[in-house]
């Protein structure tokens, strides 16, 4: 069957592609011809996982799922959640997002924090939610060079390195979005 991820970026596809099952032709956006820029307009992570993968069933008539990833923060009230790519600003950079966490979390004792991915599917219309989260603490300063967004200043629960201080394979091994895929699976192996 064909699916389609409504992402546009081809590194999180490969990914994907390679850990569903061999009966599920992967497709990003790309491929289906939708370059429109969908709307990320809701104010919860499964509100717009469902509004990327609703637009896609809706407009190209695809089975479709979307995911979406935040950084809760238990000091910060959740936050920076769903704003976590544009934390600093609408630049979306990840220096200055880390350093706004930093800035907003001082010297706080509680550094207690979880990755969470939502991951809506529509499938013939009917829609199935997946999440994985993996819990942590955020460290007072950054540590690791690898990764992305704010992998330098997140060290998960039983691990002595940070996100980027893991190679891509022993992120893979323990993060959210592993998780959240792997429950996607999970559900296709049992159709
Ligand atoms: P997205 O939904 O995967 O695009 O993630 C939204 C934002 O959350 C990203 O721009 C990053 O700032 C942050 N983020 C998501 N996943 C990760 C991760 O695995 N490590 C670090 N930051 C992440």
């Amino acid at each position: 069957m064909r699916l389609c991820f409504a992402t546009q970026n081809e590194h999180k596809l490969q990914e994907v592609r390679a850990i569903l099952p061999s009966f599920i032709t992967l497709v990003g956006l790309a491929e289906i011809g939708c370059f429109e820029e969908i709307p990320e307009t809701a104010d919860t992570l499964e509100g717009n996982a469902q509004l990327k993968a609703q637009y896609v069933w809706e407009h190209h008539q695809m089975d479709c799922f979307a995911d979406d990833t935040g950084l809760e923060v238990a000091a910060l009230n959740g936050e920076p959640g769903v704003m976590s790519a544009r934390y600093a600003g609408p630049q979306k950079n990840a220096q200055d997002n880390c350093a706004k966490l930093l800035q907003e979390l001082g010297n706080t004792e509680n550094r207690e924090a979880q990755f969470r991915t939502v991951i809506c599917l529509f499938l013939k219309g009917e829609k199935h939610l997946f999440e994985g989260i993996v819990k942590g603490r955020i460290l007072k300063e950054l540590r690791g060079h690898q990764g992305f967004g704010y992998d330098p200043l997140f060290q998960p629960h039983g691990h002595e390195m940070t996100f980027a201080e893991m190679t891509p394979q022993e992120k893979n091994n323990c993060s959210h979005r592993a998780e959240a895929i792997a429950k996607l699976k999970g559900f296709f192996k049992n159709q």
